[in-house]
């Protein structure tokens, strides 16, 4: 079975800043890896360069079989164009802890935007399978809302929504409820939880421990540009074994 994110020590750093030290993961079909660790850890970064929005310094990072950024011939490798990245990066769907919803579109507009405008596909089977993923996510009433309408946690729901719409193989999380009001954490971690269950590749960078205990099959905490421990999430969160992990779970349990 070949992995779906595959990266084999992967550095990235900002001047003399090494942010990414030697990151080694591994993501599968229908697997949820969660990625915790304190601020600065590198977790963004690390997603940012599994969706070809940062370029690596050393290693190697596949997505579905595919090294990112760079066809090889023979033992040479040759960095790909924007263009060519931009291929790669179609299958993977991202959702930020900001929702960068169009504020000039309704909700069932901006689900339909890149299939249409991007892709070409028909208006009308886009509009079908934008009304279905609105109804999936718990906002079949909201379609007609501009964003501004709506509240943060049923914006987050539209951003993974459209996310979806471009039926992504892999989806990538970056902290998707940091920025939302307690009250609303519950129906956007539900929308998740159901992703998963539906069998749903996905990497989530969270602060919500109960909810990567539940759904996670591998946890990953990060310190410092390393992966410090890896593992089931009853064992890296129910069970640490390394003193950095223990403090950072004492701080947010
Ligand atoms: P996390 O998501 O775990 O909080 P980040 O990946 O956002 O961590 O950041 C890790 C480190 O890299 C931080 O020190 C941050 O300031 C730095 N960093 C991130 N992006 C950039 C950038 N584009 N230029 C310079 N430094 C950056
Ligand atoms: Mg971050």
């Amino acid at each position: 079975m070949t992995a779906v994110v595959s990266a084999q020590k992967i550095c990235k750093s900002f001047g003399s800043l090494d942010v990414l030290k030697g990151i080694d993961l591994e993501v599968h079909e229908r697997e949820v890896l969660c990625l915790i660790g304190p601020s600065g850890s590198g977790k963004s970064t690390l997603l940012r360069c599994i969706n070809h929005l940062e370029k690596i310094d050393a290693g190697r990072l596949y997505v579905d079989g595919v090294l990112v950024g760079y066809r090889q011939r023979g033992d040479k490798l040759h960095e790909l164009r924007e263009k060519e990245v931009a291929l790669q990066r179609k299958d993977i769907g991202m959702v930020f802890q900001r929702f960068n919803l169009f504020p000039h579109m309704t909700a069932l507009e901006n689900v339909m935007e890149a299939p249409v405008q991007v892709r070409r596909e028909p208006r009308s089977e886009v509009r079908q399978r934008a009304l279905e993923l609105l109804d999936r996510v718990g906002l079949a009433d909201k379609a007609a809302s501009y964003p501004a309408q709506l509240s943060g946690g049923q914006q987050q729901r539209v951003a993974i929504a459209r996310a979806l719409a471009m039926q992504p193989k892999l989806m990538l999380f970056d902290e998707p409820t940091s920025a939302l009001d307690p009250e609303l954490v519950g129906d956007v971690l539900g929308v998740m939880r159901q992703l998963a269950k539906d069998g749903m590749t996905m990497v989530v960078v969270t602060h919500e421990m109960q909810f990567a205990r539940e759904v996670a099959d591998k946890v990953l905490f990060m310190d410092g540009g390393v992966v410090v421990e890896a593992g089931p999430p009853d064992q890296v969160i129910g069970d640490p074994k390394h003193q950095r992990t223990k403090e950072f779970l004492a701080r947010v349990l």
